[in-house]
């Protein structure tokens, strides 16, 4: 009888240091898609079909519903500037950039950076367009000002 719950427990244990391949994928395929997506040009982001809102970062779950039915779709990347900050670096490094978290008109928030002005002349409500740029690891959505959009 000793022997038989040896042997469960190595097997126990054996099984939880196993790395599961299924469950690492699973994690990782909302993003994965996003990132290829992204690479080849298309800015894409989540929809849940149960609850009808928007999801920005990729992922498996409706973080409001707890859904597991999410679409992708294409935003316009209009949006708003709902928080900035500058951050400061040496000239030589490159010098100040900005960091923002803008509200995509469909509802979703992303921290991006907005480009094409000043990091500390951004301003929180500022209308602002998504473009795609080159980064050093793919492409990258940032934002630059936009006009208002004209209802
Ligand atoms: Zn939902």
């Amino acid at each position: 009888m000793n022997d038989t719950g040896a042997a469960f427990k190595w097997k126990h244990a054996k099984k939880m240091t196993t790395p599961n391949p299924t469950m690492a994928a699973d994690s990782t395929g909302a993003d994965l898609y996003y990132r290829t997506q992204l690479d080849q040009g298309n800015f894409q982001i989540q929809r849940c079909t149960d609850c009808d809102r928007s999801i920005f970062y990729p992922r498996m779950i409706c973080p409001h519903c707890g859904s597991d039915k999410l679409s992708w779709f294409s935003p316009s990347g209009r949006g708003t500037v709902y928080s900035t900050t500058t951050v400061r670096r040496k000239p030589e490094h490159g010098g100040d950039y900005n960091v923002a978290l803008i509200d995509l008109e469909e509802g979703a928030r992303m921290m991006s950076r907005v480009e094409g002005i000043a990091p500390d002349a951004v301003r929180i409500g500022q209308p602002v367009q998504a473009v795609l740029v080159d980064d050093q690891s793919g492409k990258l959505v940032v934002f630059n000002p936009a006009e208002p959009k004209n209802d």
